[in-house]
This record gives C-alpha cells, structure tokens and sequence, in this order.
C-alpha cells in the first residue's frame, strides 16, 4: 500500500499559491489509516521516549492512536487559549501566517523525553515552536515523526541541523 494514494492535493487552499495536502482522504480509509499508524509505531522503537506529543489539530488525530498502542502518555499542544490550566506559551511563524502554540506546565516534567508527532512538516516553524515547548518545560525531544514532510520547503533539514531526529512516512513537493 503506497500511502501517497490516499493524500488528496488541494491547489490554492487555503490561500492562492498554496498546494494543501489533505489527509481527511488518508484517514477515512480505515486500511490506510491503519497501516499509518502501524507505520509510525514501527518507527517510533527507534526514538527512546517516554512521553508522546501532538500539534493541534490533524497531529492528535495520528498521535493518540500512536500513545494508546505504545502504551505511553498523551501530551496536547494547543492553540492559543485552549487549555484551561496554567501553560507555557511559544509564538511562530506559518507557512500561511503565524500562530501561538501552548502547553501545560503540568504535562511535561524534568527528563522527560518527548516524540512529538505531526500530520505534516512544512516550513519547521510549527515543530519548531513544539521543541521550544518541550524544553521550557525542562523535557527533551526525543525526535519527530511527520506523516508527510514537503521536502522543498526545508522544514525537515531544519529540524536535522539543529540536532533533532526525524522520521518521514510520505515525501511531497510543497507546490
Ligand atoms: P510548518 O510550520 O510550515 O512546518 O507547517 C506545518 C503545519 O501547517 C502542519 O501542522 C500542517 O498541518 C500545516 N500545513 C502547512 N503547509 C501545509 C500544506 N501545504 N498542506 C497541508 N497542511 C499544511
């Protein structure tokens, strides 16, 4: 099963120049969606973690069916004022705007070593400010598992020369 087949390729979404790559068409086939995960868990024995972590919103939907079948904890990070309790705050740069991204202070404790999973890398700046979050928390980041990575976009090779392991399941163009 090639999981590109079930990436649906959007032009111009959400603003023009934009090629979206949506994964609504990946995860409503129950196969492809199941051999997604397998897909990530099989990778994540690579990475030494104890803690697994999200973006908002596309990456919770891959991550927590990850956490529940390594059996370690959940972690969300969320938009801006979203969480109820006291959080840790980064702000960054989108490919399409910029945004602020949240933690509990509670979540992520002192050695704690944190895989941070997202739907899709881009430009880096969201994983980016997803590390940020680990490390004011006083955690580390065990490394990154992206579903699809838009290699042109460089967000990978940023991740990499800053030190960061990562692991992607689907190579695209970004445009
Ligand atoms: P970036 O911070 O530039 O790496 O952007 C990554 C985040 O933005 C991911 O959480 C994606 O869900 C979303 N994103 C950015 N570009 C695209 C794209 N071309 N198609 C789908 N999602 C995107």
């Amino acid at each position: 099963m090639d999981l590109k087949d079930y990436i649906r390729s959007i032009p111009d979404y959400p603003k023009k120049g934009i090629l979206f790559r949506d994964i609504t068409t990946l995860i409503k086939h129950e196969k492809a969606f199941a051999n997604c995960i397998d897909l990530i868990v099989e990778k994540s024995n690579g990475f030494k973690f104890n803690k697994v972590a999200a973006i908002e919103s596309r990456g919770f939907v891959f991550a927590s069916a990850v956490s529940y079948l390594v059996k370690k904890p959940f972690i969300m990070l969320r938009k801006k004022n979203k969480l109820p309790s006291d959080t840790y705050s980064v702000d960054f740069e989108l490919e399409y705007g910029s945004a602020t991204i949240e933690v509990h202070k509670d979540s992520i404790e002192k050695n704690d070593k944190v895989l941070i999973i997202d739907d899709l890398i881009a430009t880096g700046g969201t994983a980016e400010a997803a590390a940020k979050l680990v490390k004011i928390s006083k955690g580390s980041v065990a490394g990154f598992i992206f579903v699809i990575n838009l290699f042109d976009l460089g967000g990978c090779n940023r991740l990499t020369s800053a030190g960061f392991k990562v692991h992607n399941l689907i190579e695209f163009p970004g445009h």
